[in-house]
């Protein structure tokens, strides 16, 4: 098995969030900036969204016209050991009506020797065109059925170490030639940096120094020295780590998955990916319930907000699940009249899930009619998110179709306080961010334990609009590498799934 291990070793593994006030929470000296960042021209440290919305602190890039300015941090601490490549991450969210010309909204390293003092190189990715193609093609997916692109989603930029020596990397994200509509109130959001140090690029970049051999690597990703957990699941055990296998090698233990060992998950379909990673704690916001039902009054932070645990011999993962939205939500009960005066709240569930790790298609499934007069998919929760929030069907009680009126992260509360999605939530980070450029990543599970991918089947094209291998009425459709996989629809009902078209654990239906 040793040896075995050493080899996987090539698979990427995210180190550490090397930012530090990633959250942009902590005010800097003068009160008027957030610590450990530097801002240029009219970017400025700001409360990021809207009174109706649970808002935190972050930056804001008004698009007033001519309006330039930046945000940045030096990080520190960079060890090529650790990995050449440098992936950086942010959440945006581009309100409206926010404009620039000349694609100048971009994100920039810029890299430094000597501790930091010697500047020797810097890249620079212009994100602005991500954003149009975003208005153009999920517009569709928002409140009242437009918008849908003024929603927080995450913004990626990858690139290699040029010098063994670089130690410290000042990562900006800025804008120029704010496009003139001029309202200062119109702006880029920005919240949550992320750098972390990856041994193999997460995007599928090949460092050229590999040579062509690298670049022929073959579509579907080797999982020799992982240990197999049943189907598409498998397992890096730390050095230190004993899973309990058979003598056929197989996995027949328990093994628990929670954020510190989340990218030891691997979920293979065309690459591996660490589908958890980053997506199992979350913030208890004030104004959310706590699980008794009482308010909370301070924000707090939920380690375990989702976990897994793999059973080798039952070939089920147990999923717990409190439910807490790890991204920005509207204010709930609604008094403002955005949400449709939502009377509920948000609060802690305690939810347990049994996802089956090798799903099995149902020959007698049906798929629900228009307004599921027959039942085929069951009101609540119908699978999850890899944030751990459940997916419903389309509707809300009376059989109205919920898919409208959600706040700007695509969720609401249920009359019981559970928050949930009808349709496409952007704002949940997957392990890759989906620039439409190829097939979409995986964003959650149903509990047929089929998964769940974002909207996109290739380049520009999305599944809902494809004219071969269509998906079926279940949102389903094969493909050799994926096998049976659900889309998102944006815009176009069901949304989620339209029925299960796999065979469902009965102990999800459990109330
Ligand atoms: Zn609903
Ligand atoms: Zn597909």
């Amino acid at each position: 098995m040793m040896t075995a291990l050493l080899i996987a070793l090539a698979i990427p593994m995210s180190s550490e969030n090397l930012v530090k006030n990633a959250d942009f929470s902590q005010k800097d000296a003068t009160g008027k900036g957030a610590l450990g960042y530097q801002s240029t021209g009219d970017a400025f440290w700001s409360w990021v969204g809207y009174t109706d919305e649970i808002v935190t602190a972050g930056f804001a890039f008004p698009a007033k016209a001519k309006a330039s300015g930046s945000v940045s941090q030096m990080v520190t601490g960079i060890d090529q050991k650790e990995g050449k490549w440098i992936r950086f991450t942010f959440r945006g969210l581009p309100e409206q009506n926010f404009q620039v010309s000349g694609d100048q909204l971009f994100m920039k390293i810029d890299f430094y020797e000597k501790q930091g003092t010697e500047y020797v190189d810097s890249a620079e990715r212009l994100i602005y065109r991500e954003v149009e193609k975003d208005r153009k093609e999920l517009a569709v997916n928002g409140n009242y059925g437009k918008d849908g692109a003024a929603i927080w989603r995450t913004y990626e930029f990858e690139e290699l170490l040029p010098f063994p020596e670089v130690d410290s990397v000042k990562v900006s994200v800025g804008y120029k030639n704010g496009g003139g509509k001029s309202n200062a109130q119109i702006c880029f959001f920005l919240d949550d940096f992320s750098v972390v140090q990856l041994q193999k690029s997460s995007t599928g970049l090949v460092d050229p120094a590999e040579g062509p051999k690298a670049r022929n690597q073959t579509a579907v990703p080797t999982t020799e020295g992982l240990v197999s957990l049943g189907g598409r699941w498998y397992y890096q055990p730390a050095k230190t780590e004993t899973l309990a296998l058979n003598a056929a090698g197989r996995f027949e233990g328990t093994l628990r998955v929670t954020q510190a060992n989340a990218n030891r998950l691997f979920y293979r379909d065309d690459r591996l990916i660490n589908p958890f990673a980053g997506n199992m704690t979350a913030w208890l916001r004030k104004g959310y319930l706590d699980e008794s039902g009482y308010p909370v009054t301070k924000d707090t932070f939920v380690p375990d907000n989702v976990t897994l645990t793999f059973d080798g011999k039952a070939k089920v993962a147990v999923v717990r699940a409190k439910n807490i939205p790890n991204h920005p939500t509207a204010k709930f009960p609604d008094t403002y009249g955005t949400q449709g005066y939502n009377p509920s709240y948000i609060q802690v569930q305690k939810s347990v899930f049994f996802l089956p790790l090798e799903p099995v298609t149902n020959p007698r499934a049906i798929a629900m009619t228009a307004r599921d007069e027959n039942g085929a998919l069951p009101m609540g929760s119908v699978g999850f998110a890899v944030n751990g929030v459940v997916f419903y069907n389309p509707f809300d009680a009376g059989m109205q179709d919920a898919s409208s009126i959600m706040d700007r992260c695509c969720g609401h509360p249920s009359p019981d306080y559970r928050y949930h999605y009808h349709k496409y939530p952007i704002c949940v980070n997957t392990p890759f961010v989906d620039k439409g450029e190829r097939h979409s990543p995986v964003i959650g599970f149903a509990f047929d334990g089929l998964p769940v991918y974002g909207p996109y089947e290739s380049n520009g094209v999305m599944a809902k609009d494809l004219t071969t291998n269509k998906l079926n009425a279940f949102n389903a459709h094969f493909d050799e590498v994926r096998g049976w996989h659900y889309h998102v629809t944006p815009g176009k009902f069901p949304y989620i799934l339209g029925g299960y078209f796999g065979q469902v654990d009965r102990r999800n239906f459990r109330r």
